[in-house]
């Protein structure tokens, strides 16, 4: 469990965004809406500065990947294909007390003793038996009949009679006590319950948790009936929070449901897309046709995603609508790179690869796409210290994917490992999907999703039949492989091998069914590492011993929201305005500045250190030419220090923008 300390920070930082406007409830005003959340105006600046550098780095900077901009609502096939409709499923289980959702894998594993109950009678039926009593003993009354109805072996006759003469004093029971309880109906609910408690905890907790169980079943009050416990050790069945058992986890499907036309029947059903990827490979035919790219290329998106999580958490760290930033890297198979040049390509397998070169297999790229990411994350603040990585086991692995890295970023709720190290949480995966996708495309949609590669027509004619043999037969068992995997059922054996031998025969002619390597990130958990990472807080205690909180979103100046602020000294010197509006004006066009004269001027710099503002830029007297020498300069502030300089007007610009680009 996260400790306190931890959660504290990140109360903090959620209060921050709230109160700086980076981060808002989605639909606050009517109790908003859980896993939904709006960037305010520093907060939408931010994103845009984070999206931009993402397609900035992995597409205009690059030769070799082009961008595309998909649709949200695509046709269900697509997400047949993928195996979202059938697979995209977290077990889940409701609290049977407070119907509170949970991720059933999430759970923490809880010890201590369960308090079973097998049903629950309901005493108000009883209430005028209970009435022919005097009112000192109607609590012994009640004792009675709960052992009674406890205990099946008791026979309700003999009993009924020996509580009534016990608790009237008389030697035979009046008829009218007698009818009252035979008037009574016995409603029982059968459905048995059970409550977790630490051990050491009083009994009377369990039993006031299962009694507001049963109420909610609309008993007025419940008697509990065949109380028995048992000591139990890391059980992930019991709601963490209240004790309460919970129900048998079962899937449930993450993407949302629409329906596309007036009629909204079955068969108009639609999904908001779970992920962005799906679309870059329904389209891949397009882009290589239309971008005259040649594998190894890549096709880069960013968009809204949603998923309908079972259990939204940590702020924006696990929303149901966010946004995702995913290249398709679309790379030659192992056989093909090897038929072409000989042999593929030994990384070592720490460290970057350096440039991409041609003989490059599925593994220098997949080590080439996480060191590029890391680097991308380094270049806009996040130091490696500050990140993680989880590298799946096979265990973990897709059955079609090779190997996938997350990338993890410490948060303040990030758990420690058995080391007492933070671990950190999922900001990015990369993964390594063979030819999985595309193969299904081309399965579901009947259009060929292959590429024809001249080098490698021309070179497989010259490979020596031993070498071109062996090829061939890794190609044919890993398309077996994948054709048997994802076969539909009424494929049989035969006609799958005949796919794999025609899949492997297509070498000898140029063709194959290009591999992928998928780094995939969130660009809401980014922007979430981002504010954690600049989110700083310092004391200051001034003369007088009155201390003050201080508060210094460390953004990197490529990601602030505001890259510069503009202040002149006083709002009441008409001179000193117009020159910081014509400052303004020169900056505007290239960067976000804020111009600010409201305020002291230490105010006005601690108002731009909590948006995040790396720079300040102060126009004075001496700016005016107070002092002749300083004609035309300005005193630039940083943030992070508090250390100012003088720069001359002119230089202003390149400065701030070798700095913010
Ligand atoms: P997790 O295991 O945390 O649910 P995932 O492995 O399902 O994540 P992917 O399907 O690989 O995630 O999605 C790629 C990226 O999209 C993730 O690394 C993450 O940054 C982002 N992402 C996924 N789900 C969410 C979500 N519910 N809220 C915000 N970002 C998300």
């Amino acid at each position: 469990m996260a400790e306190p300390k931890e959660n504290l920070q990140m109360e903090k930082i959620v209060s921050l965004c709230k109160r700086r406007g980076f981060v808002f409830q989605s639909s606050e005003i009517y109790g908003g809406l859980n896993g939904f959340w709006d960037y305010g105006p520093l907060g939408a600046e931010l994103k845009r500065n984070v999206k931009e550098l993402w397609w900035h780095a992995m597409t205009r900077q690059r030769d070799d990947v082009a961008g595309l901009e998909a649709t949200i609502v695509m046709s269900p096939k697509i997400w047949e294909a993928s195996g979202h409709v059938a697979t995209f499923s977290d077990p889940m289980c409701d609290c049977l007390l407070t119907k509170k959702r949970f991720r059933a894998d999430q759970i923490e594993p809880q010890s201590g003793i369960v308090y079973h109950y097998e049903k629950a009678i309901d005493l108000s039926s009883f209430d005028d038996f209970i009435s022919e009593f005097p009112e000192s003993v109607r609590p012994a009354v009640l004792e009675d009949l709960k052992r009674f109805w406890s205990d099946s072996t008791i026979d309700v006759q003999t009993e009924i009679d020996r509580i009534i003469r016990l608790h009237l004093g008389q030697d035979q029971s009046p008829t009218a006590v007698v009818n009252s309880f035979r008037h009574a109906s016995v409603p029982t609910e059968f459905e048995s319950y059970s409550v977790l408690l630490p051990v050491g905890k009083p009994p009377e907790s369990a039993r006031k948790i299962a009694v507001q169980f049963y109420q909610q079943k609309g008993f007025q009050k419940p008697i509990l009936i065949g109380e028995r416990t048992e000591r139990i050790e890391n059980s992930t069945r019991y709601n963490p929070e209240n004790g309460s058992l919970l129900t048998e986890p079962r899937p449930f499907n993450l993407m949302f449901k629409t329906y596309v036309g007036p009629t909204a029947t079955e068969a108009d059903v639609a999904y908001l897309r779970p992920e962005t990827a799906q679309a870059i490979f329904a389209q891949f035919k397009n882009v290589l046709e239309t971008s005259r790219q040649k594998v190894p290329f890549g096709i880069a998106q960013v968009g809204k995603a949603f998923r309908n999580e079972v259990t939204p958490r940590n702020f924006t760290f696990r929303s149901r609508e966010f946004e995702q930033m995913e290249l398709e890297f679309f790379i030659k198979p192992d056989e093909v790179i090897e038929a072409i040049h000989g042999s593929v390509a030994t990384v070592s397998e720490t460290g970057h690869p350096g440039e991409p070169q041609p003989n490059w297999g599925w593994q220098a790229w997949h080590q080439y796409w996480v060191e590029e990411r890391v680097r991308f994350y380094e270049g806009i603040g996040l130091s490696r210290e500050t990140l993680g990585f989880h590298i799946q086991t096979k265990e973990e692995l897709a059955h079609y994917a090779r190997a996938c890295t997350d990338i993890l970023f410490k948060f303040p709720f990030s758990k420690k490992d058995a080391a007492g190290n933070v671990t950190g949480d999922e900001l990015e995966g990369i993964a390594a999907r063979s030819d999985f996708d595309l193969s299904q495309h081309q399965r579901f949609s009947g259009k060929p999703m292959g590429v024809f590669d001249d080098e490698l027509r021309a070179a497989w004619a010259k490979l020596p039949k031993e070498k071109s043999d062996v090829l061939w037969k890794r190609y044919y068992d890993n398309r077996k492989n994948y054709l048997t995997k994802s076969a539909k059922p009424d494929e049989t054996p035969e006609q799958i091998s005949q796919q794999a031998t025609e899949d492997a025969n297509g070498l000898a002619k140029g063709q194959y069914i290009p591999h992928v390597i998928e780094p995939s990130a969130g660009v809401d958990r980014l922007i979430l590492a981002l504010i954690a990472n600049a989110y700083t807080e310092t004391t200051k205690t001034d003369d007088k011993g009155k201390s003050e909180t201080i508060y210094t979103m460390k953004f990197h100046p490529r990601v602030a929201p505001i890259k510069a602020g503009v202040l002149p000294l006083l709002k009441n010197k008409p001179e000193l305005v117009k020159k910081a509006m014509q400052v303004r004006e020169l900056l505007r066009p290239w960067m976000n500045v804020f111009y600010d004269e409201g305020g002291s001027i230490g105010k006005r710099y601690a108002r731009q250190d909590e948006a995040g503002t790396p720079f300040c830029v102060t126009i004075d007297f001496d700016t005016l030419g107070e002092k002749p020498e300083l004609l035309d300069t300005v005193t630039i502030r940083y943030r992070d220090d508090g250390k100012q300089e003088r720069m001359k007007i002119s230089e202003l610009l390149d400065f701030l923008l070798s700095k913010v680009r």
